[in-house]
C-alpha cells in the first residue's frame, strides 16, 4: 500500500505529513496557486534609524533587481516565469522586499490597492514585523481584506531575545507578540467565526496570520529552536513558515562566517529539528514553507540547502521512520 494511503495525517493528499502550503492553496482556492515577489520600494525600521542600523545580520532584502521597477512589471514577470512551469489557479502578489507596513497611510493604500488588484489575484500578502502594526495599519488591513483576503507575515526568527540582539533583530519577544495579539484580534473580528459547512476553517479567512522562524541562528542549539517552536505553537498562527540560515554574500552573517564565529546547521541536524518543531506545532497550522531559497548567485553556506528537495524528502522520511506527523505532541 502507498504511503499516502496509510498517512494518519488529516490536512494531505500525499505522503507528507505536514500541511504544505500546495495542499492549503488547493483546498482553498481549487488549483495550485503561485506566489509572486514584489519589491515595493519599502525600507526598514531596522535599517533606517528608527528601530536600528544595518538591519538583521542575515538579511539581503531590498537589494534584488526587482528594485526600482513598477510593480506590474514585476507582477507580469513572476506571472508569466510561473505560467512557463504550470498551469495555475490564480497569483498571490507578495509584497516581501523588507518591511511592507512601513510607511504612511496614503502610500500603504495606494500600494496596496494596486497590488491586489492584479489581473488573477486571489489574494494579497503583506511581509512586514510585529512591532510595525500601528492602528492606522491595522485598519487599512480590515479595509483591505473586505475586496481580497489578505495573508500578514511576520518575521519572529527566535523567541530568544539574546539571540535578537545577537542577529539586530532590534525587538524583543514581548513586541512581538503585542504586534500579533493585536493582529490576531483584528483577525478574529474580520473572520468568520464559523466555516461554512463541510469547509475547513481557513477557506473563509479573509486575514491569515504567517509567522516566520530561523533554524541555525548564531548561538541556538536544538533547545532553544525548540522553544522558539513551542512559543509559536502556543500563539496557534495559521501558518508558519520555517527557514534555513542561509549566510549569503554581502551580508554581516557572512563576514562571521569567514572568521570562524559562526558554523551552519548540518542536513542530518536540520531534518531532525525540523520534525520536532513539527510534532510541536499545531496539526491545523499551514506550514507555508521548510526550508528556504537563496537569491540566485549569493549562496555561500550551507552548500547542502540547495538540494532543496533532497531536505523535504528527508523531512518525509524522518517523520515516516517516527511514525509521526505534524501536532502529535502538540498541547
Ligand atoms: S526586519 Fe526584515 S527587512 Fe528588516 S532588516 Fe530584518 S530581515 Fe531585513
Amino acid at each position: 500500500m502507498a504511503q499516502k494511503d496509510t498517512n494518519p495525517y488529516i490536512y494531505s493528499d500525499s505522503n507528507k505529513r505536514y500541511m504544505t502550503y500546495d495542499w492549503y492553496m488547493k483546498t482553498r482556492f481549487g488549483g495550485k496557486v503561485a506566489k509572486v515577489p514584489l519589491d515595493a520600494g519599502f525600507t526598514c525600521p531596522n535599517k533606517d534609524g528608527s528601530r536600528g542600523t544595518g538591519g538583521c545580520i542575515f538579511c539581503l532584502a531590498g537589494s534584488s533587481s526587482s528594485r526600482g521597477r513598477s510593480l506590474a512589471e514585476q507582477y507580469e514577470d513572476g506571472v508569466r516565469t510561473a505560467s512557463r512551469k504550470w498551469k495555475p489557479a490564480g497569483f498571490i502578489p507578495y509584497l516581501q522586499a523588507n518591511t511592507n507596513t512601513y510607511s504612511d497611510a496614503g502610500t500603504l493604500e495606494r500600494i496596496w490597492k494596486e497590488a491586489s488588484s492584479m489581473q488573477g489575484a486571489l489574494m494579497l500578502d503583506i511581509a512586514t514585523r510585529a512591532d510595525c502594526l500601528p492602528e492606522y495599519v491595522l485598519s487599512l488591513i480590515a479595509a483591505v481584506s473586505g475586496s481580497i483576503p489578505v495573508t500578514v507575515e511576520l518575521g519572529l526568527q527566535s523567541s530568544d531575545d539574546g539571540t535578537a540582539g545577537l542577529i539586530n533583530r532590534c525587538h524583543t519577544f514581548a513586541e512581538f507578540t503585542e504586534g500579533y495579539g493585536k493582529l490576531k484580534e483584528l483577525a478574529d473580528t474580520v473572520n468568520p467565526e464559523y466555516p461554512a459547512e463541510g469547509r475547513f476553517a481557513f477557506m473563509s479567512k479573509r486575514i491569515t496570520v504567517c509567522v516566520h522562524i530561523i533554524n541555525g541562528l548564531p548561538g541556538e542549539d536544538r533547545e532553544t529552536m525548540m522553544k522558539t517552536a513551542r512559543d509559536v505553537a502556543a500563539l496557534k498562527p495559521d501558518m508558519v513558515k520555517i527557514h534555513l540560515l542561509h549566510v549569503l554574500r554581502g551580508t554581516e552573517l557572512e563576514r562571521m562566517y569567514l572568521s570562524g564565529g559562526y558554523e551552519p546547521m548540518s542536513s542530518m541536524e536540520y531534518v531532525s529539528v525540523t520534525c520536532d518543531q513539527l510534532e510541536v506545532l499545531p496539526a491545523e497550522t499551514c506550514i507555508a514553507r521548510i526550508t528556504g531559497d537563496a537569491p540566485e548567485g549569493k549562496l555561500v553556506a550551507p552548500l547542502w540547502s540547495r538540494k532543496k528537495t533532497q531536505v523535504t524528502n528527508d523531512i518525509d522520511k524522518e517523520l515516516f521512520r517516527r511514525g509521526s506527523w505534524q501536532g502529535k505532541l502538540a498541547r
